[in-house]
C-alpha cells in the first residue's frame, strides 16, 4: 500500500483543563486512519490535540515496519524527542503501530525514551497505558485480536481538508506474502460491520466531505458475516451466507449514500478482485475509475517465491478484464525489485509487465528483508545492493516513460477534477485529481478548494496534467 507523507495533528480548540496530545503518523493510509481512531479514543479520555509537539503532554508516533528505513526514521525521530523530554520531564512518549508490534518489549529495552509500546489492536487500552506511565511504570500492550475492528468508534478527523477522508473497512491480512511483515504486525483479517461503515460515510457526507477512500490491506476479500476472523464464503453456514456482505455489495451500499460523493478504495489483490466489483464500479458514476493493483513482480517464478498466489498470466487477465469492463479505468501498481533469487530475466519480465499494463503510476521499492517473514527465514537476500539500485532506477525510467505517454493522450480532453489544495508552485493555481487519479493543476479563477471543476488539458508532464477550467 502507498506510503503517505508524515503529518502531525492539527490544533483543535484547546481547552485549558484538558491535557494535550500530539500524534505523528508514518507509513500507509491505514496508519493515518488508525491515528484518527486513536484521536477519538484519547479525546473521550480527556485529551485535546495540539500541532505543537513542544506543548504536548503525550506524544504518539504511529509507526510503520514495512521496510528497514521506515523503522530507522522512527529511531531518528526518537533521538530528536530527547530535547522535548529534557524540557518537560513529565512528557509521555508512546510508539504505536507496526514497529511497536514487531519489536514488542525489545523497543522498551532499546529506546529508553519510550514509555508506551502499543500494537494496532490495543488502541482502546491507550488511556490505561498512559495512566500506568503516570504511576511510574513503562506500559505495553501488543496483543493481537481476532475481532477488533474499532467498528463503532467515530474517527476524529486529523489533518483534514474537509474534502477527503479515509474509511477503514477491515483490518489485518491472511495472505502471508513471503516478503511482508503485515500479517505479523496487524494480525488476522477481520471485516468491519457494514452498518457502521455506512453510518460513518453518511456522517462524512453530511459534514460536506466530497470523497472517501475505503481502506483495507486487501479490500477485495472483505466479507461480513457477523464478525470475527475471516472465513471463506464457501465455509459459511446458510444463515451466514444469507446475511453476508462482500466487497462488491459494500461498494454499492457506499456508492448510493450520496451520488455526489466520490468513492475510492485501496488496496486490491489480483487474486481476489472480482467481476462483481468491476461491474459495480462501472454501474456507479461516483465510484472512481482507478484501481491500485499491486503486481510486485512480472515474473511468475518470483511471484511464486513471493507467495502471491497468482502468475504473470493471471495478472494480465485481470488487467484485460478491467479494461474490457471499464476502458477508461486506470491501474496503478506496487513493484519490488531485487527479491531473493531475482535474475536479469525476471527483472526484464517485470519491465514488460509494466509496459503492457500501462500503469498510471507505480510505487517502486528495493527489496528490504524483514525479520520474521518467510523470506527472511527460508530464502537468501542474494541480489547485491548495487544491482537492486540499478534495477530500481531502470523501472523508474520505464514508469516515467509510460506515465508521460499516458498523459500525452490526455491533451485536449476535458476531465472532472476535485480541487483539494493549492498548487505547490503558486497560490494562483489549484490542484486535485480526476476520477482516474491523475494529478491536475489549473488556474484558480473563481474556483475554490472543494469544488468539482471541469478542466480541459493543455499540456502534461510525466506526473501532472495542466489545463484550464471551462466554466
Ligand atoms: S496482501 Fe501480501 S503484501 Fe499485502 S499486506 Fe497482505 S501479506 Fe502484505
Amino acid at each position: 500500500m502507498q506510503e503517505l507523507e508524515t503529518l502531525s495533528s492539527p490544533a483543535d480548540i484547546v481547552s485549558e483543563t484538558k491535557r494535550l496530545l500530539y500524534i505523528e503518523s508514518y507509513g500507509c493510509a491505514m496508519n493515518f486512519s488508525d491515528s484518527e481512531i486513536i484521536g477519538s479514543i484519547m479525546s473521550e479520555n480527556g485529551f485535546d490535540y495540539t500541532q505543537n509537539e513542544f506543548e504536548a503532554d503525550v506524544v504518539f508516533l504511529n509507526t510503520c515496519a514495512i521496510r528497514d528505513n521506515a523503522e530507522q526514521k522512527i529511531r531518528d525521530r526518537l533521538k530528536h524527542l530527547k530535547n522535548n523530554k529534557r524540557k518537560n520531564s513529565d512528557l509521555i512518549i508512546g510508539v504505536l503501530g507496526c514497529m511497536a508490534e514487531r519489536l514488542k518489549t525489545k523497543l522498551l529495552e532499546e529506546e529508553k525514551l519510550v514509555d508506551i509500546v502499543a500494537g494496532p489492536d490495543s488502541y482502546r487500552d491507550l488511556p490505561k497505558l498512559v495512566a500506568e506511565v503516570e504511576n511510574g511504570n513503562k506500559a505495553i500492550n501488543v496483543l493481537l485480536s481476532r475481532e477488533e475492528t474499532y467498528a463503532e468508534i467515530s474517527p476524529l478527523r486529523l489533518n483534514t481538508n474537509g474534502i477527503s477522508a479515509f474509511v477503514s473497512i477491515m483490518r489485518g491480512c491472511d495472505n502471508m506474502c513471503s516478503f511482508c511483515v503485515v500479517p505479523f504486525t496487524r494480525g488476522r483479517e477481520r471485516s468491519r460491520d457494514p452498518q457502521t461503515i455506512i453510518q460513518e460515510v453518511q456522517t462524512l457526507s453530511e459534514a460536506g466531505y466530497k470523497e472517501i477512500t475505503l481502506l483495507g490491506q486487501n479490500v477485495d476479500s472483505y466479507l461480513w458475516f457477523g464478525g470475527g476472523p475471516k472465513i471463506e464464503y464457501k465455509h459459511l453456514t446458510d444463515e451466514q451466507k444469507n446475511s453476508s456482505v462482500n466487497f462488491a455489495q459494500l461498494l454499492e451500499m457506499v456508492a448510493v449514500v450520496n451520488p455526489n460523493m466520490r468513492v475510492r478504495f485501496s488496496t486490491s489483490h489480483p487474486k481476489d478482485i472480482t467481476d462483481d466489483v468491476l461491474l459495480t464500479m462501472k454501474k456507479y458514476d461516483n465510484i472512481c475509475k482507478h484501481i491500485h493493483l499491486p503486481a510486485q513482480s512480472g515474473s511468475s517464478r518470483i511471484l511464486d517465491t513471493m507467495n502471491r498466489t497468482y502468475t504473470r498470466e493471471w495478472y494480465f487477465d485481470k488487467v484485460k478484464r478491467i479494461r474490457e469492463i471499464m476502458p477508461e479505468c486506470t491501474i496503478s501498481c506496487d513493484i519490488i525489485v531485487g527479491f531473493c533469487g531475482e535474475t536479469e530475466e525476471d527483472h526484464q519480465e517485470t519491465i514488460t509487465l509494466m509496459q503492457a499494463s500501462k500503469f498510471i503510476f507505480s510505487y517502486m521499492y528495493k527489496y528490504s528483508e524483514r525479520p520474521g517473514t518467510l523470506a527472511q527465514k527460508k530464502m537468501t537476500d542474494d541480489v547485491p545492493e548495487e544491482v537492486k539500485s540499478r534495477r530500481l532506477s531502470e523501472i523508474i525510467d520505464v514508469q516515467n516513460k509510460i506515465s508521460l505517454e499516458n498523459n500525452l493522450k490526455m491533451v485536449g480532453k476535458t476531465v472532472r477534477v476535485l480541487a483539494d489544495s493549492y498548487s505547490k508552485k503558486s497560490k494562483e493555481d489549484l490542484c486535485g485529481r480526476n476520477d482516474q487519479n491523475n494529478m491536475v493543476v489549473f488556474p484558480k479563477a473563481n474556483h475554490q478548494i472543494g469544488d468539482f471543476v471541469e478542466v480541459v488539458i493543455e499540456k502534461v508532464s510525466s506526473t501532472t496534467l495542466i489545463g484550464k477550467s471551462i466554466v
